[in-house]
């Protein structure tokens, strides 16, 4: 599913001239500088390089992830009755498990799922629609999601201690040209503003998506039976690896194993209505 967004599609081309000039920089104009001379020049970077393949990987996956896609039923279905009701553009079809009815989709949601405007569909635990990975972040790529602002925040971090490294260490071999300096001055500079803008930027939204995961906690113990969160650790555990899947925690930031499958709960419902 790719949206044809021009906002989403500038902020990809923005997304992946940021990263390689960033490891441009860091390559050419940091480690060749400073550290050619020690066995830390080509660990680091092996390592930025690392994290950059993570990163391209982790947001390849969240654009090309659908992110929940409300499936719409094969036959229309009659909602004139909602129709009317000018006010309102869901209704509640199921007071017990909190289903809802979209009025554009024209079909039943789960909970917590709702409509993008952009994407002009239904997706399943909306959390937002994000032009940085022209998609939804939904139920089935936020791990994605999460992993490519963690990598970015990684890089951004990374970058920053390589430059000041790169400043304090003397390079013997370096050039002494003067044109060469101030190359390297604009292209430093140019990096350490890139990654302090981007590097907030992504901690910022990275808090606000765990907030939100752990957020749900209050209402999930509302829903559940407490005798299944004995822990607080063991609830965020839990909350988390709904969003990252059942597997170990260090494989949550990989971004090659699958999110958890969702499972309609509303089967038979469904199948009678042919979607
Ligand atoms: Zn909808
Ligand atoms: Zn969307």
């Amino acid at each position: 599913m790719f949206v044809r967004d021009p906002c989403g599609i500038v902020c990809i081309i923005v997304t992946y001239i940021a990263v390689f000039y960033a490891d441009y920089v860091v390559v050419r104009w940091v480690i060749l500088h400073s550290l050619q001379d020690s066995l830390w020049g080509p660990f680091h970077v092996v390592a930025f390089n690392t994290v950059v393949l993570l990163l391209m990987m982790s947001h390849l996956k969240a654009v090309c992830s659908d992110p929940g896609v409300v499936p719409l039923p094969q036959s229309p279905m009659d909602f004139s009755d909602i129709h009317t009701d000018n006010s309102e553009t869901k209704i509640e079809c199921d007071e017990r498990d909190n289903w809802t009815v979209c009025t554009r989709c024209e079909t039943y949601r789960p909970p917590k799922a709702q409509h993008c405007r952009i994407c002009k569909r239904c997706v399943r635990r909306w959390d937002h629609h994000c032009p940085w990975i022209n998609n939804c972040v939904g139920e089935r790529n936020q791990k994605y999601f999460i992993q490519f602002l963690v990598y970015v925040g990684m890089l951004a971090i990374y970058a920053l201690g390589l430059v000041i490294t790169s400043w304090v260490i003397e390079c013997s071999r370096c050039s002494n040209d003067m044109a060469v300096k101030q190359t390297r001055i604009l292209h430093c500079v140019m990096l350490v503003l890139e990654s302090a803008l981007f590097g907030m930027f992504v901690i910022s939204v990275l808090v606000d998506q765990f907030l939100g995961i752990l957020g749900e906690e209050n209402t999930m113990e509302r829903v559940q039976s407490s005798h299944h969160y004995k822990r607080n650790s063991s609830r965020t555990f839990v909350l988390l690896s709904q969003v990252c899947g059942k597997g170990h925690p260090i494989l949550w930031m990989l971004p090659c194993q699958n999110p958890p499958k969702y499972t309609f709960r509303k089967d038979a419902y469904l199948i009678d209505h042919e979607i």
